[in-house]
């Protein structure tokens, strides 16, 4: 049957009708006044987002072109950054800060791990001239949640060094107030929290990275923020933006706002919780800890079936997406994503799919309705 995909996987994330219609419209000139009205609403609404009453500027990319943004911006090459990789993130951001030329300390931890807090504050400490932390908050490879809060209160105690967070999958998921931390930067892309397809990225930026912005020389051009900043200023873009992505992300963040930051959160963790009682029911190991997992996506390594087979039968029969695992865990691990416009419902259909899909691959290590009934008691009591 057509058109019954359902995505279950970490971004690009479902999108609401409503955001699909807003979209299905001529585009409009991207210097008119109604265009004017539409940034300018967007911008107001991004900041509450973002929990923060400073800049976040709009840029035509993926979350990748975003963090590069965040990164270029605001440092020279030979700066010494140092970049936690526990996961394919991680590794991309330790790419790029060497693409241009940074002097790269890689703060790394296994995969599945999440990264040491403590080997931040050690260095942090032992060089003043650290001038910025380069940290993934949620590794979508793996399913961990990083331990921001702890890390920036080292980069705090630092002084200098900023902290650039690659905040793609817990932004709008995750309680990450960026004002509130004193978050220096922080990037998104808007196929993952935001509930409308891949092409914008987003970046908060703080005074203090203001500042480092005026001493940066990596060069830049089309990601020059200091041109979105004076064109945001002036509800306008420095670039022909996505039209029409803008139309969605109207109506996404109207939809949000109705919805709540807080019910927000608390649906990412309902949801969360519910795919891992889940998971634990159908002895199925969970690749992040419990005291480490991320709200926007749920890793599972399964042991006696195997992990593509499981996606390729919840594809073929039930047309559900899960995302396979990268890199080295490629054909091991298969991840559910829960981020964005998920509901209860999708939860069980996902999980109720899941037990019939091991059924028949021959699983049996659990009792039939166990996953469903673990999930449906943690939906029930959040
Ligand atoms: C998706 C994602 C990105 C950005 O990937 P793009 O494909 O460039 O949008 C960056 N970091 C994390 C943690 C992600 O999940």
């Amino acid at each position: 049957m057509d058109d019954k995909q359902m995505l279950m996987i970490p971004g690009p994330t479902p999108v609401p009708e409503k955001v699909l219609l807003a979209m299905a419209k001529h585009p409009i000139g991207h210097r008119s006044s109604e265009f004017s009205q539409i940034i300018e609403t967007v911008n107001h609404h991004l900041k509450w987002l973002f929990q923060t009453q400073h800049d976040v500027l709009t840029v035509a990319a993926s979350g990748t072109g975003a963090v590069e943004a965040g990164i270029i911006n605001f440092l020279s090459p030979g700066d010494k950054v140092l970049v936690g990789s526990n996961g394919k993130f991680g590794d991309r951001w330790v790419q790029i800060a060497k693409a241009f030329g940074l002097d790269v300390q890689v703060i790394a931890a296994d995969w599945g791990q999440p990264l040491d807090t403590e080997a931040f504050r050690t260095a942090l400490e032992s060089n003043p001239q650290i001038k910025a932390a380069i940290v993934t908050h949620s590794e979508t490879s793996t399913g961990v949640l990083n331990d921001i809060e702890t890390i920036n209160r080292h980069v705090k105690a630092h002084g200098q060094a900023l902290i650039i967070v690659d905040a793609v999958t817990s932004l709008g998921a995750y309680n990450l107030p960026v004002d509130e931390l004193g978050l220096d930067v922080v990037a998104t892309g808007s196929q993952k929290g935001f509930m409308i397809p891949p092409g914008l990225g987003f970046i908060a930026v703080s005074p203090k990275a203001w500042e480092a912005y005026e001493q940066a020389t990596i060069p830049k051009f089309y990601f020059d923020l200091g041109k979105y900043r004076k064109t945001a200023a002036k509800n306008s873009t420095p670039f022909t933006p996505p039209v029409n992505l803008y139309f969605g992300l109207h109506t996404a963040l109207e939809m949000m706002k109705a919805e709540g930051l807080e019910a927000i959160f608390a649906r990412h963790e309902r949801h969360k919780q519910a795919t891992r009682a889940a998971a634990k029911a159908l002895n199925l190991p969970l690749f992040a800890g419990d005291d480490c997992a991320s709200p926007a996506v749920t890793s599972i390594l399964p042991d006696g079936v195997d992990a593509e087979q499981i996606r390729a039968v919840m594809k073929k029969r039930f047309d559900i997406a899960l995302a396979g695992g990268q890199d080295h865990l490629k054909g091991k691990l298969f991840r559910i994503g829960h981020l964005g416009f998920v509901c209860d419902r999708d939860i069980l259909a996902a999980v109720s799919a899941l037990e019939a899909t091991l059924q028949e691959l021959g699983y049996e290590r659990f009792s039939p309705g166990s996953g469903l009934a673990a999930a449906h008691r943690v939906l029930l009591s959040r």
